[in-house]
């Protein structure tokens, strides 16, 4: 598939599989939105400021990790000043020329959806300086000597960029956004009642426990609440008779290796290796994600943030460590004091030889 057809099927919100489902539980209002209550509070003052001066919004950047309602929200800011939304992402746009085609079609107040901004290429970006702040946009016309550089207007519209990276935004593109918000990881509660209402939605009768149970193993994440909630109604539709108790609940994210925190397969894989493999660290990254034969990426990018925020892994400036906590999830018994460091472990790694990736860490 060519980056062309990436943007339309991006534009049309024409998604392949579960994302269909995953678009019909989108909350469409700011009321309905669970969770995140200072951003929404911020967030509704903007739209609020905007619809009474009857202006397109601010450009919003939405940061945080996939899953927690960045695209949601871009959805939403239209929906709240009745303007239409366009949605594509900056990998998607790999010339200026995409770009103009994109702004060029805007209507007056219009939203687009920029996930993943910290991809844009970077002139790209150029380009999307004066559009955000000038709404205009300069573009070369023809080639060689006789280019020449043409100034068109844009109609006023709001820019929604997401990314999981703000480290990665350059500042200047940064400095354009007018109202920047970040998402946090929800509570559990906050998951439960968002497991209630895609229930309601979905029209699976769910029993008060078994949403609890289904919160949280979430990983602090919607949209793995809702993709738990799916499993779990297939189980209860197949092996059960349609409704959600706490021991179905159970069953079924056994059954799809989902364990009590919530940690899946591969999480469970990296923690065993850097307890039975490496004695509990430390260890670079590069060794542990060879270790379970994955892309050091994923490792970083899918599995470490998790491990850390449940306090199961540490960072260390030697590299990666297991807590006494991983140990205890693992059900294996807590290391003696300098285990790490004994030879006659298999596997173990001395305590103090820096690792050959740790330096990248
Ligand atoms: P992101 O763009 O940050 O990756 P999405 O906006 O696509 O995340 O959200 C993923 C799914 O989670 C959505 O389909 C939506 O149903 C659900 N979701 C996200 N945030 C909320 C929320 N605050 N309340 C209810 N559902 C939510």
């Amino acid at each position: 598939m060519d980056h062309h057809d990436d943007a339309e099927l991006l534009a049309t919100g024409a998604l392949p599989g579960e994302d269909h489902v995953d678009a019909s539980l989108r909350p469409g209002r700011l009321e309905e939105f669970i969770g995140q209550d200072r951003v929404r509070r911020q967030l509704e003052l903007v739209l609020v400021g905007a619809r009474q001066r009857g202006q397109a919004a601010d450009h919003v950047l939405l940061s945080g990790a996939p899953g927690l309602g960045k695209t949601t929200l871009a959805a939403i800011v239209a929906a709240e000043v009745g303007a239409s939304f366009r949605a594509t992402s900056g990998p998607a746009i790999e010339r200026p020329g995409d770009l103009a085609a994109i702004l060029t079609g805007l209507e007056p107040g219009d939203v687009l959806f920029l996930d993943e901004v910290h991809r844009l290429p970077r002139t790209v970006e150029e380009v999307l300086y004066p559009a955000m702040e000038d709404f205009q946009l300069d573009i070369v016309v023809g080639k060689g000597p006789g280019a020449r550089s043409i100034r068109l207007d844009l109609p006023r519209f709001t820019l929604v960029g997401a990314t999981t990276r703000t480290g990665l935004i350059s500042s200047p593109l940064r400095d354009r956004f007018g109202f920047s918000a970040h998402l946090e990881h929800y509570e559990v509660p906050e998951l439960e009642r968002i497991v209630r209402r895609s229930a309601q939605l979905l029209e699976v009768p769910v029993d008060a426990e078994a949403a609890l149970e289904v919160a949280s193993r979430s990983r602090g994440t919607p949209r793995i609440a809702n993709r738990l909630l799916r499993r779990v109604r297939d189980v209860a539709e197949v092996e059960g008779e349609g409704r959600v108790d706490l021991d179905l609940a159970r069953h079924a994210l056994e059954l799809f290796d989902v364990d009590e925190l919530g940690l899946d397969r591969l999480d469970r894989r990296v923690l065993e290796a850097l307890v039975d493999g490496f004695g509990g660290g430390p260890v670079g990254l590069t060794t542990l994600a060879t270790a379970v034969a994955e892309e050091s990426d994923t490792i970083e990018d899918a599995v470490e943030p998790f491990l850390l925020r449940c306090g199961l892994l540490q960072r260390t400036p030697r590299g990666r460590t297991a807590t006494l906590a991983a140990y205890a999830h693992l059900g294996r018994p807590a290391p003696r004091a300098g285990a790490a460091v004994d030879p006659r472990r298999p596997g173990a790694v001395p305590l103090f030889d820096v690792d050959e990736d740790v330096r990248d860490d």
